[in-house]
């Protein structure tokens, strides 16, 4: 027998003993002495302590074995104080040989526990909520096993499901975290764009699990699999539910996103950690809802942001599980929900937003979540706003609290006192004025009142982004990032999938021109199935064309791919963070080939090619000459330039406003850059985020571009405000500002866009 088993059949004794002494008569903290007893019995252990959270944020000791009996009902810790403390505080497990060299080691002289020197415990949880904490102690310093620490995660959530609310009052446990009703203001990541208000409706809370202990463990594997079997069942029929061709017209990952998640569902690491709870002598419902809880306290470890989003699919995927094993609706009844709901989730799947009827659901919150999450995917399909990585989300937020999400600034107001919901609710309609406005301003003309045609396009990564190349009136993609749909994926592309793909984006921007960027991995943008380098710092890392020139393969398979999807059409190609000609020549050595090896096939060459470069690192600046020679258009990737400009990292908060790109030095460069590139005749664009904003905008134009692309939410904006300004009157202006020895002219530029009408 393995360890492992004789560990399964260790605790499943256990269990059954808990159970039948829960069946028993008598008090509660009789029964609970006695579980103490057992569990310190059964794992070695000199000490087993049982504390419980109260109202205040506050533990107790409710029963023990081992300490001082005296202890009970009066040691008290406040949560996140000593280890037991932190174990509640941070809602997982710890284990220590040496708990009194501990720097958070909080000594109670009542429990006489100093001569116990090892210490094991586990946060007691139910429906993702701490309840308290289970440790055990022994007096020799020891190392406790995994299995040790997952045996006893099992018993904890035993205890916590049997003994439900019965610890504490109702009326306690409702207050156990301290949270008021006073308004919270909490930060996000905006994953879709847009403001939302309403109801508070957290998603899968409030599942309760009434039998844990398995009467017999190959009943309840059979109930595992025919539970498992009518999911993928029922996945399988939401591929081919007819809104979903609709979607694909708009892109093909929302098919795509669905089908991974459905792989996901087979994972056969997953499939048998269920199967191995159900072993130990869970039934199917608790050993599904112990993988999960296990999932969540893995999941905090976790820094890579893929497996993270893994990691939450399995977790939603558990929590389908759950309502099918439970017998309940797995979709939501539409009638039981709010008009406006707001959806409060850890982590959501992408088959679970689908879940709910799209006619109520306003909103989402997320304390997980990415931008190229499944479910953010499926989000910005459907146009509904978005926030994620909203920590500690849970510990503030209550089911029915009037929630607003302002999904422009990234953040959450919770219970937001009336003048501040009414002013987002005016936001709301300011907003929705304003995109009408948008809407009817699309196909005038992009030019400023003195005559100077400014060419918007927009920034897309997704097939769904393409479409809105036309609702918006861009001309064009200006900049076509071919890495986010890698980081879809779930293994490289080969050369035909990326064709195919290159081909929907032309086929879907009908003949408006794309520039497709090479593939800009590394740094932040993480391939699930590319393990890259170990940088220290990788965002001045190997990536991008680094990678590409390192890897020629990689390089040449995406530039055929690219070849071939243009079957004859013009083809634009871009590449990422360039530092010096010789990088250029190399990269269009390799498209040469590229080019040679379609020709000696037989099939078209690109009707035009134009080939271009990123500027973005400062180093290429002083090579402007030798460049222009060799290219056929430059995008200034303000993004990074500015980062590397200010050596300031572009996604640290701390910076975030600490330099301005509306700064004299920053001014100056891109004056002089738009000067020089125009007496050399080469085509110069912007592409960061920088062109989005209406102010930071007419300064550009004022420095001379004429090309911007941007996030189409900014196209409406920009254009509203370049139809209201003058270029020649601002360039002028400019001349004279780049040479304030201020940190930034924004106040100035601003005052001139106000007292010249300029809508910015
Ligand atoms: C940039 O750096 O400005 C840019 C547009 O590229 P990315 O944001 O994809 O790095
Ligand atoms: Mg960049």
């Amino acid at each position: 027998m393995t360890p492992q088993a004789a560990g399964w059949v260790g605790s499943r004794k256990l269990l059954k003993r808990m159970r039948d002494l829960m069946k028993t008569g008598g008090g509660l903290q009789e029964k609970l002495d006695q579980v103490v007893r057992m569990i310190a019995d059964d794992m070695v252990a000199e000490v087993c302590s049982f504390y419980v959270i109260r109202a205040g944020e506050v533990l107790e000791l409710f029963a023990t074995w081992g300490l001082k009996s005296a202890a009970v009902h009066r040691t008290r810790l406040r949560v996140g104080e000593g280890i037991i403390g932190d174990i509640a505080s941070q809602g997982r497990p710890l284990a220590l040989s040496d708990a009194q060299g501990h720097p958070n080691f909080a000594y109670r002289p009542e429990t006489g526990e100093e001569i116990y020197h090892s210490l094991m415990g586990v946060p007691v949880l139910r429906g993702g909520r701490v309840l308290g904490v289970l440790a055990v102690q022994n007096k020799t310093p020891r190392l406790y096993s995994d299995d040790e620490t997952e045996t006893l995660e099992t018993v904890a959530m035993v205890l916590a499901e049997t003994l439900g609310t019965s610890l504490i009052g109702e009326e306690e446990g409702r207050h156990t975290d301290s949270l008021s009703t006073l308004p919270a203001r909490v930060a996000g990541v905006v994953l879709q764009e847009g403001v939302a208000m309403g109801i508070a409706v957290p998603h899968h809370r409030g599942i309760v699990i009434k039998q844990v202990v398995a009467e017999s463990v190959p009943e309840e594997l059979k109930r595992l699999d025919a539970a498992l079997r009518e999911m993928l069942d029922d996945l399988d029929d939401l591929l081919t539910r007819p809104h979903l061709e609709s979607k694909e017209e708009a892109g093909g990952e929302y098919r795509e996103v669905l089908e991974t998640y459905r792989m996901f569902a087979k994972d056969k690491g997953w499939l048998e950690r269920n199967r191995e709870a159900v072993r130990s002598g869970l039934t199917a419902e608790a050993a599904v809802q112990r993988v999960l809880n296990d999932l969540r306290t893995r999941m905090e470890k976790v820094r890579d942001p893929y497996l993270r989003e893994r990691y939450s699919d399995l977790e939603d995927l558990g929590n389908r599980l759950l309502h099918y094993l439970l017998g309940g609706q797995v979709r939501n009844d539409p009638s039981a929900l709010p008009d406006e709901t707001i959806l409060v989730a850890h982590t959501l799947g992408p088959a679970e937003l689908l879940d709910y009827d799209p006619a109520k659901l306003k909103g989402v919150i997320l304390e997980e979540g990415s931008p190229t999450s499944h479910v953010a995917i499926i989000a910005r399909a459907l146009g509904i706003p978005m926030i994620g990585r909203c920590h500690d989300l849970f510990k503030l937020v209550r089911p029915g609290d009037f929630v607003v999400l302002d999904g422009e600034n990234g953040q959450v107001m919770l219970r937001p006192r009336q003048g501040v919901r009414q002013s987002f609710a005016d936001a709301i309609d300011v907003r929705a004025q304003r995109r009408a406005g948008y809407l009817a301003s699309r196909n005038l003309p992009s030019q400023t009142r003195d005559g100077q045609v400014i060419n918007l396009q927009i920034n897309a990564g997704l097939l769904v982004d393409v479409p809105q190349l036309h609702e918006v009136g861009a001309g064009g993609i200006g900049l076509y990032r071919t890495e986010v749909p890698f980081m879809v994926r779930e293994a490289f592309p080969t050369v035909e999938a990326q064709a195919e793909f290159y081909g929907r984006v032309y086929e879907l921007a009908e003949g408006k021109p794309i520039t497709f960027r090479t593939l800009d991995v590394g740094g932040d943008k993480i391939l699930p199935y590319w393990s890259g380098s170990s940088d220290e710092n990788p965002i001045m890392g190997w990536r991008a064309i680094r990678i590409g020139l390192d890897r020629p393969a990689l390089m040449r398979q995406q530039l055929r791919a690219l070849i071939r999807a243009a079957n004859g059409r013009p083809l634009r190609i871009m590449f990422p963070m360039v530092t010096e000609g010789a990088e250029l020549v190399r990269a269009r050595a390799l498209l040469e080939r590229e080019l040679a090896h379609q020709k000696s096939a037989g099939k078209p060459l690109p009707e035009k090619l134009e080939v271009g470069v990123m500027l973005e690192v400062p180093a290429l600046l002083w090579q402007l000459p030798a460049l222009f020679a060799r290219v056929d258009f430059i995008s200034v990737g303000s993004n990074d330039l500015l980062q590397f400009l200010f050596a300031s990292d572009r996604g640290n908060p701390l910076l975030a406003r600490r330099y301005d790109a509306l700064s004299p030095s920053i001014l100056n460069f891109l004056r002089s850059l738009a000067q020089q590139t125009a007496a050399a005749e080469v085509p110069l664009s912007l592409c960061g985020e920088m062109a989005a904003h209406p102010l930071e905008a007419m300064a550009l134009i004022g420095c001379g571009f004429t090309n911007l692309s941007m996030p189409p939410s900014g196209i409406g904006p920009v254009k509203n405000m370049l139809r209201s300004m003058e270029q020649a009157p601002l360039a002028r202006y400019l001349a004279h500002l780049i040479e304030s020895p201020d940190r930034s002219v924004r106040a100035l530029l601003r005052a001139y866009a106000l007292d010249r009408g300029v809508a910015i």
